[in-house]
């Protein structure tokens, strides 16, 4: 067998997956081959679900503050090794170092929240609720959680939930994206470091066959699923039907909003770092800029003025902002994409195709269209790429209506220096992560994190405060005595 054949990690143990497909993972700035994924299916997720359902039973019963002392581990293992995390996150995903590390760096948050499990799982009571009756209300673990995750945030995404179930007494298995399944390797690599008991987290490789493994386990009482709206929808949907909790966050197409009176230098910095920062593959990227009025013309020339500044090439060497698409075939569709703006009349001003970096990879240059239109492709459908469209409209009114139109909410911000715009623009929109002047409206660990209408399928966002609930069933306990 390969060296590069990854293992699951289940019941504590390093196991080998007997899954005859594998999935081949190349870096995707240098092509190189990395990692073979096996690709696991019903017999793989039963084992992990087993190992968790085992160990669920004393998890449970472990005191919380006992509970997390593994992730206490976890944090200074995660500190020790987090440039180690952040250059396989890199090697595998392509996005540059610091922006691998800036990830990695909120993932640690989402530990250091976890940790507060004792006080945050508290419940309430209340005396007398009836004469000589008291009521409590506690929240309890339900038994083996599930993740799902996407290949664009490899080493974060998982943690938005691992820790926070396994703090609250679930027991727990990540199935990382087959796309970029290294730094969820290494993690547990940390994980058995932090000698958490052996099943309270497993890890089993796969794609879709595994997904449907999980969605369809019996004894798996609900899954955290983060990657496309379509499969999304689908996670939501079948677990559903199974009866099982699910929190299911979906695909994006963020709108900024630029208002005349915006502050022009930060206003154009601040769209070109969300919308080409990890080279647009981030469910919080700016895709389409409604330039209200006047604003159009210096946003048009100030993108055109910091776009060409931003370096593409290998994000493991130093000076480059811009790394690769995840692979070739991503490359194609987003070049397609490009082709069809074109063809359907859009203006392309800045154009990333054939961009030469000197490099083997799926680079593809930052992208400029204005004269956008929404029902044009590039408008509508999500792109996941280096592609940034500008439409000028004429008001507030009009932009919050084009807004309002499209299927997806996950993220929008408003560049303004008016008071009366910027609450306008949080009462009105719809998108449950919004900016005022920030580019990259990303809520962090201690508050909840997920988009709304096509963007998100479920009622309990990832982390914060919404992460105890989804992890936990409430109880109420009446007593007389
Ligand atoms: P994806 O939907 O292709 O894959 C996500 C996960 O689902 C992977 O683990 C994959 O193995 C599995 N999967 C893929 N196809 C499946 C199918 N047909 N049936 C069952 N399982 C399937 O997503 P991706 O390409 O890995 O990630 C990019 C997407 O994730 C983008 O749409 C992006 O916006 C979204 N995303 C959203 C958020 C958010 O917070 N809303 C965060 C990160 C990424």
């Amino acid at each position: 067998m390969s060296d590069l054949r990854l293992a699951n990690y289940i019941g504590g143990a390093w196991t080998a997956s007997d899954a005859k497909q594998q999935h081949d993972v190349l870096n995707p700035a240098t092509t190189e081959l990395i990692a073979q994924v096996p690709m696991g299916g019903t017999a793989e997720v039963d084992a992990a679900v087993q190992a968790a359902r085992a160990a669920y039973a004393s998890w449970r019963r472990t005191p919380v503050v006992d509970r997390v002392q593994p992730l206490y581990r976890l944090k200074a293992l995660l500190e020790q090794h987090a440039p180690e995390l952040a250059a396989t996150v890199t090697r595998e995903n392509g996005k540059n170092l610091a922006e691998a590390m800036g990830s990695v760096r909120r993932g640690i948050q989402m530990v250091e929240v976890a940790i507060g499990a004792p006080s945050l799982m508290l419940g309430q009571s209340l005396e007398d609720v009836a004469s000589g009756i008291d009521c409590t209300s506690v929240r309890q673990p339900m038994g083996v959680f599930a993740a799902i995750a996407p290949f664009n945030f490899p080493a974060m995404v998982p943690m938005w939930f691992f820790p926070f179930a396994v703090a609250c007494g679930n027991t727990f298995i990540v199935k990382p994206s087959e796309q970029t399944p290294l730094s969820q390797q290494l993690m547990f690599e940390l994980i058995h470091e932090a000698e958490f008991p052996a099943g309270v987290l497993n890890m089993v490789h796969g794609g879709k066959d595994a997904v449907t493994a999980i969605i369809e386990h019996p004894d798996i009482e609900g899954v955290s699923f983060v990657g496309s709206s379509p499969v999304a929808e689908l996670v939501y949907r079948e677990c559903g039907k199974q009866g099982k909790r699910v929190q299911a966050l979906g695909g994006a197409k963020n709108f900024v909003v630029v208002m005349p009176d915006a502050d022009r230098e930060f206003t154009v910095k601040a769209i070109v770092d969300s919308a080409f920062g990890c080279c647009g593959e981030r469910c919080l990227a700016a895709a389409v800029v409604l330039a209200v009025g006047d604003s159009h013309e210096w946003l048009r020339k100030g993108l055109l003025e910091e776009m060409p500044k931003v370096t593409v090439g290998d994000g493991s060497k130093p000076g480059i902002d811009m790394g690769p698409l995840i692979t070739k075939t991503h490359m194609q569709k987003v070049l397609g994409y490009i082709d069809a703006g074109v063809n359907e009349g859009a203006e392309l001003l800045l154009d990333g195709r054939g961009i030469d970096t000197g490099e083997k990879g799926w680079f593809v240059g930052p992208t400029l269209f204005d004269g956008v239109h929404p029902e044009m492709s590039i408008a509508r459908e999500e792109i996941f790429g280096p592609v940034l469209c500008v439409s000028k409209v004429d008001t507030l009114d009009d932009a919050m209506q084009a807004i309002h139109k499209h299927p997806l909410a996950n993220a929008s911000s408003i560049f303004t220096t008016g008071g009366k715009h910027a609450r306008q623009f949080g009462y009105e929109v719809d998108a449950a992560m919004a900016g005022v002047n920030i580019g990259v409206a990303a809520p962090m660990a201690f508050f909840g994190f997920g988009g709304s209408k096509g963007s998100f399928f479920g009622d309990l966002k990832a982390h914060g405060r919404e992460a105890f609930d989804f992890y936990t069933d409430r109880k109420v306990i009446i007593s007389r005595w």
